[in-house]
């Protein structure tokens, strides 16, 4: 008997809606406070900073399923859905009769799921009249991703990319360009923000918090611009649940469900999109068991080892505060890190699932996650995403579990985009340059100790 491997939607099957989980939370997350006044923020707070319908979703507690705009829609067809695959190649390598299967958000033009959010967030600024976006970028995909949507709605992008990248991923800032973006090393002497970082230290290498900082005090300067984030906030969230949302239906087609739902964690955003659908259901029916891991790095463990706490988005401080678990605002991953997840902390609503328990973190060193990823590469045949591949050890030490106890469990992880434009990370661990990380209890409080203990 054929087996299949590979699970498509047809176009009419492909969602209408995206879900907004914050709906059907019992306790919701605390509120953002205003960074000035520190009082619960505001629509009208948002509006200097986010396009109307950005900030109006931000802070929709109230509707489970938003409609995605036609238009909107219209452009996902360009490249969803995304394959859902049965690892047949990865089971057999690890032996176990854990049945694996991912979804694969390689497949979007830009390689990685966070074009799913930069075509709704470029929409809203060109239905507003907006002629003019700024954004940060750490390895590059969020840029390469909103370079991409702003040029499909013929809008103007600058991109704050952080320094380090900027010096060791110039595909990427040429991917950016090409798309008709303009790309800025950060931290630069062209806003305050950045001034003052170099003043203060004239060696930093940037951060994805500084960066922040500059994109937004740029947008706030100049007339008709907005700024534009690919992670951590609820509405980014919202939009990619149209990855778990297929996922939903195609693992039906596969005739299974899930028991454990996986992936890699940097702000949350990929991690929201494939797991909320599911969490959808757990949260009303109580004798589902599925487990939801996030992966993160040993370097950069916010979930596993950061603290409950307010704190600000950026390094500045021109955010909201969030509540989040986090690093500290001020925290920057050592040097030696190379598989991406850099950033400080965690988004509000996959914060305060962690703190009720409905999900779990797992930290990964960096040495598992990279041969991880190249078993994956062998077997499958797909370079992934340095940042990916978290998820994918995660999976590998669950499926590994499952030989052990004899046990056959279904596991889910999100292949969040490929690593053809990573190479050099991959030189670096194929050199035996690379080693493990993990942070001191020290290093740790340092930066914790910074923080206005707010709750
Ligand atoms: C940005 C990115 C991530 C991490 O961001 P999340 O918001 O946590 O998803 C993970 N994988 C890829 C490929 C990315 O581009």
């Amino acid at each position: 008997m054929s087996k299949t491997k590979r699970f498509i939607l047809q176009e009419e099957q492909l969602p209408r809606q995206w879900y907004n989980i914050v709906a059907d939370m019992k306790v919701k997350p605390i509120p953002m406070l205003h960074p000035g006044t520190k009082q619960p923020i505001k629509e009208e707070d948002l509006h200097p900073i986010f396009s109307k319908e950005a900030s109006r979703l931000e802070l929709n507690q109230t509707d489970r399923f938003i409609d995605i705009p036609e238009e909107v829609r219209e452009k996902y067809k360009y490249y969803r859905s995304t394959p859902l695959v049965r690892a047949y190649g990865l089971e057999k390598a690890l032996d176990t009769p854990a049945h694996i299967y991912f979804k694969n958000e390689s497949v979007s033009p830009v390689g990685s799921h966070k074009l799913n959010t930069a075509i709704p967030q470029a929409y809203y600024c060109k239905k507003e009249g907006i002629t003019n976006v700024t954004t940060e970028t750490g390895a590059g995909q969020w840029g390469t991703a909103l370079s991409y949507a702003c040029s499909l709605y013929g809008l103007e992008l600058a991109v704050y990319m952080v320094k380090i990248s900027y010096e060791q991923k110039p595909y990427r800032r040429s991917i950016m360009q090409s798309y008709g973006a303009t790309v800025i090393a950060s931290p630069s002497m062209s806003t305050r923000a950045g001034r003052d970082i170099i003043t203060r230290n004239p060696n930093y290498q940037g951060s994805l918090g500084t960066a922040i900082s500059e994109a937004i005090e740029l947008a706030t300067q100049t007339t008709n611009c907005k700024y534009s984030l690919g992670s951590v906030l609820n509405h980014v969230f919202l939009h990619q649940t149209v990855i778990g949302l297929e996922a939903e239906k195609q693992m039906e087609m596969a005739g299974e469900y899930p028991d454990m739902v996986i992936a890699c964690f940097g702000g949350g955003s990929n991690f929201a999109g494939i797991a909320f659908p599911f969490m959808k259901n757990s949260l009303r029916d109580d004798s589902l068991k599925t487990r939801f891991i996030a992966a993160e790095p040993a370097s950069c463990p916010k979930m596993s080892k950061g603290i409950f706490q307010y704190d600000f988005g950026d390094e500045t401080g021109y955010t909201p505060l969030i509540p989040m678990y986090t690093l500290g605002h001020t925290f920057a991953p050592a040097n030696i890190h190379a598989g991406g997840l850099r950033y400080h902390g965690a988004g509000a609503i996959v914060s305060e699932l962690l703190r009720q328990g409905r999900m779990e973190a797992a930290d990964i060193k960096q040495l598992e996650a990279f041969d991880a990823a190249l078993l994956f590469a062998k077997v499958e045949g797909i370079i992934p995403a340095p940042e990916s591949s978290h998820a994918i050890a995660a999976t590998v030490r669950e499926a590994l579990k499952c030989k052990e106890e004899g046990v056959k469990k279904t596991i889910l992880f999100n292949l969040s985009g490929h690593g053809l434009i990573d190479m050099s990370s991959y030189d670096r661990y194929l050199a035996g340059d690379l080693e493990n990380y993990s942070l001191s209890e020290e290093e740790l409080q340092k930066n914790f100790d910074k923080l206005e203990k707010i709750i």
